[in-house]
């Protein structure tokens, strides 16, 4: 495990409070908070359906919610409406958040019809208007530093699974972001190309990155994580160092999805 050390006196990259979420009728967060602070991994773990994913989106401002907050750097979002009619108040803001909070998906969602530079070059040309010189340096660097430099000029198409996540991940750092958010990032890869893209977020958590994690890799959320949270229903069922929630669950439900797990 891994410890931010003084760092830890900043305020958290991304702070959610009693968050309340639900698609119509369906509640899917039931008042969830979870606290990402700079230089920290966490990984958010559940089964199917417990509202994982909803979190982290909910955290980037993919989705809305009705109830609760979103503190980013100490800035709490600024809503106007109430429940179901709730919207972030100010586009500058969040603006501001999501391009300061990458996603990774598990599908990737690269751009088949853009070469892999252009796929990790077109926000931070496109949605930050930075100098293209400086974003191509950057951006070729990131794709060597997931170890697929030599794959500039291809397309999406032409690379396995476990390159195009790595692509997607250098995608994601040329934002220069405050954190990454991943939703489950190798679910979709062979368990043999599994290890290259979970590799390469370890070297993000040894370097210090702030990262949110859904995950069904126990082993991976085991060995990153500061911090593990279990969702159940929409609601944190139990959360706390890896060593712990692995080592000596205490909730039922947790044990059972860990046996389910192994
Ligand atoms: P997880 O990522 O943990 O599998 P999700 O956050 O994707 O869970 O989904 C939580 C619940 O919300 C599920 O019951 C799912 O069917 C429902 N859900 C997710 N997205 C939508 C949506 N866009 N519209 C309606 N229901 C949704
Ligand atoms: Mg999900």
């Amino acid at each position: 495990m891994r410890r931010a050390g003084i760092l830890a006196v900043e305020q958290p990259v991304i702070e959610i409070k009693d968050l309340h979420k639900a698609y119509g009728a369906l509640e899917v967060l039931k008042g969830v908070s979870i606290s990402a602070p700079k230089g920290h991994v966490i990984s958010l773990i559940g089964s199917s359906g417990s509202g994982k994913s909803t979190l982290l989106r909910c955290c980037n401002l993919l989705e809305d919610s009705q109830q609760g907050e979103i503190i980013f750097k100490g800035e709490p979002v600024s809503w106007k409406g109430e429940g179901h009619h709730r919207r972030p108040a100010d586009p500058a803001q969040v603006l501001r958040i999501r391009t300061n909070l990458s996603m990774v998906f598990q599908q990737f969602n690269l751009w088949a019809h853009m070469s892999i530079l252009q796929n990790v070059m077109e926000a931070p040309l496109t949605v930050l208007r930075r100098d293209r010189d400086e974003v191509e340096q950057a951006a070729r660097a990131y794709l060597d530093k997931v170890g697929i430099g030599d794959k500039c000029d291809v397309y999406p198409a032409q690379l396995s699974g476990g390159q195009q996540q790595r692509a997607a991940i250098a995608r994601g750092l040329c934002m220069e972001p405050e954190a990454l958010l991943f939703d489950e990032p190798t679910s979709a890869l062979d368990p043999e190309l599994e290890q290259e893209v979970v590799k390469v977020i370890k070297d993000l958590a040894a370097e210090g990155r702030t990262m949110i994690i859904v995950t069904h890799d126990m082993k991976l959320a085991a060995d990153v994580s500061d911090h593990v949270v279990f969702l159940h229903q929409g609601v944190i069922e139990e959360q706390g160092p890896p060593e712990t929630l692995f080592g000596a669950p205490k909730s039922e439900r947790l044990r059972g999805f860990l046996s389910a797990t192994h």
